[in-house]
């Protein structure tokens, strides 16, 4: 009513309280509007009173106005927009921060000039007399050469190699000399299963599909990419740090393995030479979904799914052929069937093309087997084995090689399956359903290794207790729960994984031009594996990491401590 009033007054006040109020009315006068709407009651008030009183209830209005500006809104606009600013100088300082960890990241990892040098009186820990674009599965002759000399030349490939007294005076002028007195000396470990988005810590409890989906989304943006790619490069320096000089991602969250496989081969950082397969090809719902993996409804989907991975730059491509643990919520969930042997196949047939390996998560013996008949080259994890299944990995002629391998990642397993669930954090389902696998997955590596089949290794880091420096690890348990010799398990993580890449003529093993890819330890793992815990020298690409430390999870190391 009240304001009622003062608006139809509005128009008439102008001159009356002109003096009194600051304000700016329209121009028209009080009678033309007001005059026609008056009803009788009204007619005797003066318009000069009328003017007033509304002059007056107008410039109350004003001081009230006014008084909140002052009093409220002002103080809350400023505090707001103070607010705002902390908002953006604390969003700018993160950034800032980012930017700068970064930056270290990059400048940590920055490729030195190559110098060519030649680490001399060492003792080599290798099998020389393989041949190593074979793969000879049944070669046991890893064994000590003493007192030997490796030339390393400004091409990052070894110049020479052999007994120290007959190189070491001929060294030519220039040529830096790294005194390995003592000191062993192995080819640089390949770890053929490798995710780059954690670094091995318990499993956190959120796995819950909303907050999945919202890291997803996070993952999706730029900052999110970045950060993605921060962790990559962490992860993968880490990696090269333990002395792991080529590795294959099986598993990203993006492209950001792919980009550290790029740095490296454009030779702008020291790091491991890295095939990465960027997100998992699964099912809809499937293994790895939807934060490592791309799913695909149908065949169209995953002949989608594999030339966006090309295209993105993947050196490796990865698909689902069964449902994983640590995504499982029922009993007998992990080794269940998901992609089809058909969408398989199509991968296959696309990624072969592009001269491309295909590796397949398989859990379980039908999954394995679908696997194989598609094509697929490596069968990840791998299940327990009928002689239909030996006979597919042993000739495949779908396969790139002609045959498929048995690539083991044990220590995931047995951590999983033998560690208190205290320690693990991993709920009854998941544990039940990984020690199914695990006890299927050892069963089907003995019988790969009596049948002759091809058998890698791989770590699986980023699963819980595999952490990203522990790939030594995996031979330790390959010897205490697959009866592997040390000389095995490390003719495995070096030659046998060289040959499965294709790259049995370039790394693998310390010979005259193949990759300057050297590890110095202290002592002779052969006799004491645990020395790889913490090795002196990584040579990466000829390109020495002297004093290579990792930052260890002590909680992590007290547990695995405890496995066998
Ligand atoms: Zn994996």
């Amino acid at each position: 009513m009240l304001d009622n009033t003062a608006q139809n007054s509005n128009n008439g006040v102008k001159n009356s309280s002109a003096d009194t109020a600051d304000t700016t009315l329209p121009d028209t006068t009080f009678a033309e509007e007001f005059g026609e709407s008056m009803d009788d009651d009204l007619a005797d008030v003066s318009l000069s009173d009328l003017g007033k009183d509304a002059g007056d209830f107008l410039t109350s209005l004003r001081d009230q106005a006014v008084e909140f500006w002052q009093s409220q809104a002002k103080p809350q606009l400023s505090q707001a927009s103070e607010q705002a600013k902390n908002a953006v100088s604390q969003a700018n300082a993160q950034l800032a921060a980012q930017t700068q960890k970064l930056n270290d990241l990059t400048r940590l990892l920055k490729k030195p000039e190559h110098v060519p040098f030649a680490i001399t009186h060492v003792s080599i820990v290798d099998d020389l007399e393989s041949k190593p674009d074979q793969l000879d599965m049944r070669r046991n002759k890893v064994r000590v050469y003493p007192d030997q000399t490796i030339v390393v030349g400004a091409d990052g490939k070894i110049e020479e190699i052999g007994d120290s007294a007959s190189i070491e005076p001929a060294l030519p002028q220039g040529y830096r000399r790294l005194d390995a007195t003592g000191k062993f000396a192995i080819p640089g470990l390949i770890n053929l299963h490798v995710h780059t988005f954690s670094n091995g810590k318990p499993l956190q409890k959120m796995t819950s599909k909303d907050q999945t989906l919202k890291m997803r989304r996070f993952f999706d943006t730029k900052a999110g990419r970045e950060a993605a790619f921060a962790l990559s490069l962490k992860n993968l320096e880490t990696m090269l740090r333990s002395g792991v000089t080529t590795l294959r991602t099986l598993g990203d969250l993006g492209d950001d393995a792919i980009r550290v496989s790029k740095l490296v081969d454009e030779g702008r950082i020291i790091g491991p030479r890295v095939l990465a397969s960027g997100p998992i090809i699964a099912a809809v719902g499937g293994h790895g979904a939807p934060l490592i993996s791309t799913e695909c409804a149908d065949e169209a989907d995953a002949a989608v799914a594999v030339d966006r991975n090309i295209a993105m730059g993947a050196s490796a491509i990865k698909v689902a052929s069964t449902g994983g643990v640590t995504d499982s919520t029922q009993r007998g969930e992990a080794g269940a069937v998901q992609l089809t042997e058909g969408q398989m196949a199509i991968i296959c047939e696309i990624a072969h093309e592009h001269g491309l390996l295909v590796a397949a998560h398989a859990q379980s013996l039908d999954g394995v087997k679908n696997a194989l008949r598609a094509g697929v080259d490596t069968i990840e994890h791998g299940s327990e084995l009928d002689d239909e299944a030996i006979a597919l990995f042993k000739n495949n002629p779908k396969a790139l090689h002609g045959f498929s391998i048995f690539d083991a990642t044990v220590l995931a397993g047995v951590a999983m399956r033998d560690l208190p669930q205290s320690v693990t954090q991993i709920d009854d389902i998941p544990l039940a359903n990984g020690t199914d696998i695990t006890n299927g997955m050892l069963a089907g590596l003995k019988q790969a290794k009596e049948a002759g089949i091809v058998v890698s290794m791989g770590t699986d880091s980023a699963m819980p207790l595999v952490t990203q420096y522990g790939t030594w690890r995996e031979l330790e348990v390959l010897m205490k729960y697959a009866d592997y010799t040390a000389s095995e398990a490390l003719y495995t993580a070096t030659h046998v994984n060289a040959g499965v890449l294709g790259l049995g003529s370039e790394i693998g093993t310390l010979r005259e031009g193949y990759s300057a890819d050297i590890v110095i330890t202290d002592e002779n793992l052969l006799e004491n594996l645990s020395t790889l815990d913490d090795v002196e020298l990584v040579v990466a690409h000829g390109l020495p990491v002297f004093r290579p430390q990792v930052k260890k999870n002590e909680e992590i190391e007290c547990n695995l401590d405890m496995l066998g």
